[in-house]
This record gives C-alpha cells, sequence and structure tokens, in this order.
C-alpha cells in the first residue's frame, strides 16, 4: 500500500536546537543499529520508519556497518527511501558513519582520509542519496593525526557530501581539540554522540558540560540501556528479546545483574503513571546539555511507546532523589 504520512507529525514532537547550529533535531531521534538489517524482516523495518515519520521523528542515524550484514542497514534504508520517502527527502535528517571495521585490509577501518572519503561515498550508493546531512567520524583513532581526520571531515563538507560534522566517542580532550580545528576549518562541529543512560553516567562529569562549553549538540545512544531500562524484563526475560539474541552486545548477565534496579526504577514510573522506557527518555532530556535522545526500536508500537515520554518530562526533587538512591 501507498506511504500516505500523518499530516499532523509535526503537532506533537518537539524540537530543540542543536548547539549553535541552524538545525532543530527532535527530542527523540530513531537508530538503525538493530532491526534493519538483510537479518531483519524488512516490512517490519519499513513500518518502524513509516511510524517514525508520522511521529514527528524527522532525524534517522545509521552507520556504514550497520546490519547485519555491513551495509544492510543503508541498503534497506535506501529501499524504503525509494519506496515511501521519496517526496519527503527534505523533511528528514539522516547521518551515517565511518570508524569501526567496514572492509578487509589497512584501508576499511578506524580514521584515514583514505577510509572516510571512500566509506561515504559506499555509504551514498547505498542509501541512494547525493549527500547525508550529518557524516560522523564513529569513533577516535589513536594513530592517525587528527587534523588528517578532520580535514578530510572538512573536505567532505565543501564538497558537499554532507552538510555537516558529528563526532562519536570523542572524550572531552580530544572534542575540544577536533572543535577547533574543525572551526578554524569553517567547518564547525555540529554535534556529538556518545552513550547515556541511567546506567551509564560517565559522560555526565566532563564530556556533558565540555560540549556545553563548546556550544556542540549532543545526541545520547542506548538510552533505554539497550531494552533494560523498559518493561520488557520486569517479569524476567522474553524469547523475542535482544539480550536473547545472538551476537548483541547485550548479554543477559547484564540484565540479571541489574534487575533489583530494573523493579525499582519501574516502580517509580508507575507512581509517575508511566512506562519504564518513558521515564528513562524524560530523565536523560532533563539535563539541558542534552539535545535529542537516539533510541532503537524493533515495532513501531516501541517507538509510540517512547515518544510517550513527551507527555510528562517534569520530575519533583522527591523523584529524582529516589531515582538516584536507586542508580547509586
Ligand atoms: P536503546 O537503548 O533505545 O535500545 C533499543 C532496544 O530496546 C530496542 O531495539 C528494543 O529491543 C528495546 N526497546 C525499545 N523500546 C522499548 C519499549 N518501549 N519496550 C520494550 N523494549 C523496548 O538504544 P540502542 O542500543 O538500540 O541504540 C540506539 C541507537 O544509537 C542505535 O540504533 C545507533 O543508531 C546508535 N548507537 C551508536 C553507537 C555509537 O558508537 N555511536 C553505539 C550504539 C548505538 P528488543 O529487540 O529487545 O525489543
Amino acid at each position: 500500500t501507498p506511504y500516505l504520512p500523518n499530516e499532523n507529525r509535526y503537532e506533537k514532537m518537539e524540537y530543540q536546537r542543536c548547539g549553535n547550529s541552524g538545525i532543530l533535531l527532535p527530542k527523540i531521534s530513531l537508530g538503525l543499529w538493530h532491526n534493519f538489517g538483510y537479518n531483519d524482516h524488512f516490512g517490519n523495518a519499513r513500518n518502524i520508519l513509516r511510524k517514525a515519520f508520522d511521529l514527528g521523528i524527522t532525524h534517522l542515524d545509521l552507520a556504514n556497518n550497520y546490519g547485519p550484514p555491513y551495509g544492510s542497514a543503508e541498503e534497506n534504508f535506501g529501499r524504503i527511501l525509494n519506496m515511501d520517502f521519496k517526496s519527503y527527502r527534505d523533511e528528514l535528517f539522516i547521518a551515517t558513519k565511518a570508524g569501526y571495521d567496514m572492509w578487509p585490509g589497512p584501508y576499511g577501518n578506524w580514521g584515514s582520509k583514505k577510509y572516510l572519503i571512500a566509506s561515504l561515498d559506499q555509504s551514498l550508493k547505498r542509501m541512494g542519496l547525493e549527500y547525508v546531512d550529518v557524516f560522523y567520524h564513529h569513533r577516535p583513532d589513536p594513530e592517525t593525526p587528527l587534523e588528517e581526520t578532520m580535514s578530510a571531515l572538512s573536505q567532505i563538507v565543501k564538497q558537499g557530501k554532507a552538510l555537516y560534522i558529528g563526532l562519536s566517542r570523542y572524550s572531552p580532550e580530544d572534542t575540544e581539540k577536533a572543535s577547533n580545528m574543525l572551526r578554524e576549518m569553517g567547518t564547525p562541529l555540529l554535534i556529538h554522540q556518545s552513550k547515556y543512560s541511567m546506567f551509564e553516567r560517565e559522560v555526565e562529569s566532563a564530556l556533558m558540560p565540555k560540549l556545553s562549553e563548546l556550544n556542540v549538540g549532543s545526541i545520547v545512544f542506548s538510552p533505554l540501556a539497550q531494552g533494560m531500562l523498559t518493561n520488557k524484563y520486569v517479569n524476567g526475560i522474553p524469547d523475542d528479546s535482544r539480550a536473547k539474541k545472538n551476537n548483541t552486545y547485550l548479554n543477559l548477565e547484564a540484565v540479571e545483574n541489574n534487575l533489583d534496579q530494573i523493579k525499582a526504577l519501574h516502580q517509580i514510573a508507575l507512581e509517575r503513571g508511566q512506562k519504564l522506557s518513558q521515564m528513562a527518555i524524560a530523565w536523560l532530556l532533563n539535563n539541558p546539555s542534552v539535545t535529542t535522545v537516539l533510541v532503537g526500536a524493533s515495532s513501531p508500537h516501541q517507538l509510540e511507546e517512547n515518544i510517550g515520554s513527551l507527555s510528562q518530562l517534569q520530575f519533583s526533587d522527591e523523584e529524582l532523589e529516589k531515582i538516584e538512591a536507586i542508580l547509586k
């Protein structure tokens, strides 16, 4: 069936300015790390994207190696774009990345100019795009000079293959150095991507204040701790969960170790009249350094539920204290 987007798609979503830029991003963005590869159900992937667009989620996050197999999330996304979103390309803010192993040999990994330029060209072909809206270096490369990586990113923008630059997993110190270099090159850093959730709070001490100081936007990944901060595991571990699948980065042990905290947090969410996932997202958006929360979803329903967090973003001091006590 042909796709007709929801006409009211911009009414409920809220948008925030990304650093000191012209770009507004939805408070919740969608990542295509899982559930969009050749090994996944194509119809489901398509329905998740339709739901995202209908909900006002304009920002979609990909990478060269999302799948599996590598490249297949971009290819499937390209097919869906062509089928459903051809006339809406300019309503979307599309990101991809390079930085992890992508093809064999010395030029398919890390942060050389050789790798970044070639990888983005491949990504554009797979997605059928002329340019992406943001291109990321996916992780810092300790061996390649920072100047080389930053000038490659800057060149990509000057060539029009990406509109903006992002960095992922960079330390506060390297982010500052890179941001200064990019500003001098005339292509300022738009956004930084890092892991942040109730269970992973390392970024709070130095990275987040640094991003605010530098006026760089912040998008945070695995906000639900890959599903642990949802109702999914409150009554045991279901078969259709990421924790039960092979080749994922979430294991049963992690879920079991966190189960007491998950249940206690679930209780607070119930008292707030929210799902745990909704509270976990609202809690992140409570941090003024966070521009957008980058969720994953294995169904349209999950996405819809997660967007429900927008109707209850406020926390009382008492709730915040209770949450702190649980997370300690
Ligand atoms: P989340 O923490 O949001 O985990 C998403 C998973 O949680 C879903 O796939 C689903 O898993 C489960 N889930 C989500 N909503 C619900 C719900 N309402 N009820 C029950 N279960 C739910 O994020 P991800 O770890 O997927 O990361 C999000 C994105 O961040 C990625 O797609 C990617 O774009 C980016 N990322 C970037 C990295 C980087 O290095 N820069 C690294 C990792 C991610 P289930 O299959 O169990 O249903």
